[in-house]
């Protein structure tokens, strides 16, 4: 164990957040002592599990609020959550010694009495007081049959267990003592960071819209898996990286003694003091807020996927059917043409639901619900012209948390499918890399745009 805690401690050497977490992630953390907890008591690793889970926080505040305020308690149990559920999937000792050991213990009894015939205790006696500590830690509403703990496999006790840990995190005070509006904006984060998309099959048509589903598409947490390496494009900078876990895990950006300042971008009114989360940033709507930038992001690493699948694309294309920009034609983000030579406008769009003017509205409790109205209204104003100008017309929309449209995700299978094809890779992973590089194309830019106009300011970062 102590190995395990110098090797956390050594972690924070490295001064690259996205490689320290993903070695936290899948190398150095709780996932070293996994059969250690299976087969240890856990009334012997109880002091060792607490100096683990403390050096633990210690990279947590280290390496993203360097040693100050911001990164609590709440932050803590959210980061120990599994990433399907929201969380960071850094697990903490003192959770997983609940379970595994009881998983272990319980599906080897049998075979232990077999062949020891000489031992007379009852499995459920033995594991009374794992059985009722697990049980004190499930939420009411959580179901959970008692009498079926002790044949269920630990993979399952832990879905459980996590499951409630889920719950009990949504009633913490962080959360309930929040602004309304702030409130509103940080359940639809936790939500979209919660939702796993549903596996694909191939998509044999290559039509424009071609899609089994017509549900949004979550592209929220696949960044998180993405490796650090720059030549691939998929290195974020430190900065970049900790806006991005900020806007996850809900910390703020500024304190609430910051002094109040008014939103520079071009025609907005909004206050910086209402804003210590980024939520306006990334909702703004006057002039030089960056959003284009934002979009730009997304739209050139979708076009880099394109063009190494063959689509031939054209970035900014000049057509003639998406209307005026200013004065001059507003060019296609991208041109892509099928395997009939049939040219399809693509355009993109990148919405927030995190506003005030959105807080508590459908478009904040219905995930994918804007960029979903926002496809749509693309396509209303552009497909009929597009058509008659020769063009198919193909909205590629998300939001903020990584929520794209029906749309959107046909694309993406499509350009799986010829990545598939051109490098005799299965469809699932070629889907999965597809996925995880739009993923973090959108953290990208949205945290490029964050760190805008919270850093390099020192009062804004590191300064809580
Ligand atoms: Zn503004």
């Amino acid at each position: 164990m102590n190995k395990c805690i110098q090797s956390l401690d050594l972690l924070l050497e490295l001064k690259d957040p996205q490689v320290i977490y993903m070695l936290l992630r899948y190398c150095l953390g709780s996932n070293r002592l996994i059969y250690r907890l299976r087969t240890t008591h856990p009334d012997h690793i109880g002091t060792a599990a607490k100096l683990f889970d403390e050096a633990l926080l210690r990279i947590h505040t280290a390496v993203l609020v360097e040693n100050g305020p911001g990164f609590g308690d709440f932050q803590f149990e959210l980061t120990s959550l599994p990433i399907s559920n929201g969380g960071l999937g850094i697990h903490r000792l003192k959770d997983l010694k609940l379970f595994t050991f009881l998983a272990s213990f319980s599906s080897s009894f049998d075979l232990s009495k077999r062949m020891f015939p000489s031992i007379s205790a009852d499995k459920s006696a033995l594991l009374q007081p794992q059985l009722d500590e697990f049980m004190r830690r499930i939420h009411p509403s959580v179901t959970v049959d008692r009498n079926e703990l002790l044949g269920t496999p630990q993979r399952l006790l832990a879905q459980s267990f996590f499951s409630s840990q889920k719950v009990i995190l949504r009633e913490h005070p962080y959360l309930s003592n929040a602004d309304a509006n702030i409130k509103s904006a940080q359940s639809y984060i936790l939500d979209a960071c919660a939702s796993t998309p549903v596996s694909r099959r191939p998509v044999i048509v290559l039509s424009p819209t071609a899609s089994a589903s017509t549900a949004p598409v979550p592209l929220t947490s696949q960044w998180l898996s993405a490796f650090p390496n720059e030549g691939l494009g998929q290195k974020l900078s430190s900065l970049e990286f900790r806006a991005a876990i900020y806007l996850r895990l809900l910390i703020p950006f500024r304190n609430n003694q910051f002094p109040s300042r008014q939103c520079t971008a071009k025609g907005c009114t909004a206050s910086y003091s209402n804003d210590r989360f980024g939520y306006h940033t990334l909702s703004c709507g006057g002039k030089g807020n960056r959003r284009t930038a934002r979009h730009d992001t997304i739209m050139d690493a979708l076009f880099q996927l394109l063009s190494t699948t063959g689509f031939h694309p054209v970035r900014n294309a000049p057509v003639f059917c998406l209307g005026l920009n200013g004065a001059s034609q507003r060019p296609a983000d991208i041109l892509i043409y099928d395997h009939t030579g049939a040219p399809t406008c693509i355009d993109g769009t990148c919405c927030s639901p995190l506003s005030e003017a959105k807080a508590n509205s459908a478009s904040s409790s219905t995930l994918g619900l804007l960029c979903q109205t926002a496809c749509q209204q693309k396509v209303h104003k552009h497909e009929e012209d597009c058509r008659r100008a020769g063009y198919s017309f193909l909205p590629f929309s998300c939001d903020v948390s990584g929520f794209s449209t029906h749309t959107a995700s046909a694309l993406l299978d499509r350009i799986a499918s010829s990545y598939a094809a051109r490098n005799d890779t299965p469809f699932g992973c070629a889907l999965n890399l597809i996925r995880r590089k739009i993923s973090l194309a959108i953290q990208r830019g949205v945290a490029r745009q964050l760190i805008h106009w919270f850093h390099p300011r020192t009062e804004a970062w590191g300064d809580l």
